[in-house]
């Protein structure tokens, strides 16, 4: 990515901060929404961004982090329903140009996609770095 995004990400766990560390780091300006103030402990010394306590399944919290205006929107909460919820609310309400949603079971990714959502299944990238490790294993020992 080379010019700046202003990026929400909605779940600040596990993969929220990472991604938020990350893309704040290459110079995005990041705003991260988690309904737990105690999960910010994840963000790093240098993050640069802003953080918003509240549900994002409020749209009071949607608007505190002005999803209005960003161009990316990450929905990454660990609940499958409430990132296509969200996804659909930054898409439709806000306008975000770019959503991606996070969506643990692959078999309900084809749902999202028939209602323009890009998701990223964690399960399924899981899987296919699975099995490369498998084949680089099974061919290291060849
Ligand atoms: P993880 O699975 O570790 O990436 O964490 C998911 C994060 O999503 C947790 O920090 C939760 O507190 C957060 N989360 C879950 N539901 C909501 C919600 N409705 N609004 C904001 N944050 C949420």
């Amino acid at each position: 990515m080379s010019s700046s995004l202003y990026i929400v990400i909605a779940g600040c766990g596990r993969l929220g901060s990472l991604l938020a560390n990350e893309l704040s780091r290459q110079g995005h300006s990041v705003v991260v929404v988690d309904r737990n103030e105690a999960k910010f402990a994840g963000l790093s010394a240098e993050f640069g961004g802003f953080t918003v306590v509240g549900d994002a399944v409020e749209s009071d919290v949607l608007r505190q982090a002005k999803t209005g205006q960003a161009d990316c929107f990450l929905a990454t909460t660990n609940y499958d329903n409430v990132n296509l919820m969200l996804a659909q609310v930054a898409k439709t309400v806000f306008r975000v140009p770019l959503v991606i949603a996070r969506v643990f079971d692959p078999s309900r990714e084809s749902v999202y996609q028939q209602l323009g959502v890009a998701t990223i299944s964690p399960t399924r990238l899981s899987a296919l770095a699975f099995q490369a490790a498998i084949q680089q294993g099974s061919a290291g020992q060849a």
